[in-house]
C-alpha cells in the first residue's frame, strides 16, 4: 500500500483528535501522545494535519522520528535518563520532563556537541502521589535562581509542566493544577536573564478540561484519541 492510499482511510483516531482540538482555545497547543502506539496509528493523524506528538521513551522519540516526516515537532514528555539525552538532543522539539540539575546540564552538554539551543520545560511535582516524578518548589526555585543555570546557552528554559493526582476529585485537581499555574505566573512576572515563563503544560485526556480552566496553554492527551470511544 503506498502512502497514497493510506490517506483516504478514515481513522477514528484522527476524528477524535479533531474534537480535542475544537475543544481547545486557539493559543493551547495539542500534543498528541502518541506514545505505544504504532508509526501506522500516529500517519493518519499527520495526514490529518497534526504536527505536534509526544513520547515517553527517548528510544521510541528516536524511532519514529528516524521513520516519520521531518516536519514533525516531537516532545519527550516521560521522564529522562541522563544517558539518554543524546539519542534525542539532535532534533527534539521540547523536553517537558526536566526534574533535576543534573539533567539540565546533560542537556546542555548533549545541546553543545550538536550546536543547538534545546527547548526545556521544567517538570513540578504538583501531587503527592508518590509515582509522580518532578521538583519541589524549593527545588524550582533553586535552579532558577542559580547563576550558573542562566549560563547554560545549550538550553532555553520555557515553562513548566506538570501532572496532576490520578483522582475522580476534580476540587483536588484543581487545586493542583491552581498550584502549577500560581508558579508559572509567579515566574513569569520576574524578569530573569534567559528563562522566559511561556508554556505551561498541564492536562491528559482526563483532565485537560480542568488544566484549561487553569491556565494551561499546552495540553497532552493521549488515550482521549487512540482509545475506542466507550
Ligand atoms: C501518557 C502521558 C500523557 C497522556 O495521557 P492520557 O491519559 O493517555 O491522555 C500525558 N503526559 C504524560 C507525561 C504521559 O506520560
Amino acid at each position: 500500500m503506498t502512502t497514497k492510499d493510506t490517506k483516504n482511510i478514515p481513522s477514528l483516531a484522527a476524528e477524535q483528535a479533531i474534537k480535542v482540538q475544537a475543544d481547545l482555545p486557539k493559543h493551547v497547543q495539542l500534543v498528541v501522545v502518541s506514545k505505544t502506539q504504532p508509526i501506522p496509528n500516529i500517519t493518519p493523524l499527520y495526514d490529518a494535519g497534526f504536527r505536534h506528538f509526544g513520547e515517553n521513551r527517548a528510544d521510541d522519540l528516536r524511532h519514529k522520528y528516524e521513520q516519520m516526516p521531518k516536519d514533525i515537532q516531537w516532545h519527550m514528555i516521560g521522564h529522562l535518563q541522563t544517558n539518554k539525552v543524546p539519542i534525542i538532543s539532535p532534533f527534539v522539539h521540547l523536553i517537558h520532563s526536566v526534574d533535576s540539575h543534573k539533567l539540565l546540564l546533560k542537556i546542555n552538554q548533549a545541546g553543545s556537541a550538536c550546536q543547538r539551543r534545546i527547548n526545556v520545560l521544567l517538570q513540578v511535582k504538583i501531587s503527592p502521589d508518590d509515582t509522580k516524578y518532578g521538583l519541589s518548589e524549593a527545588a524550582l526555585q533553586a535552579i532558577i535562581e542559580d547563576e550558573k543555570v542562566a549560563e547554560l546557552r545549550y538550553i532555553r528554559i520555557i515553562g513548566l509542566m506538570g501532572m496532576a493526582s490520578l483522582t475522580q476529585d476534580a476540587t483536588q485537581t484543581q487545586r493542583e493544577f491552581n498550584q502549577l499555574n500560581k508558579l508559572f505566573e509567579t515566574y513569569k512576572s520576574r524578569p530573569h536573564p534567559t528563562i522566559t515563563m511561556q508554556v505551561l503544560s498541564m492536562g491528559m485526556s482526563g483532565d485537560y478540561p480542568i488544566a484549561l480552566q487553569q491556565g494551561s496553554n499546552m495540553v497532552r492527551v493521549g488515550s482521549a484519541i487512540f482509545a475506542p470511544p466507550v
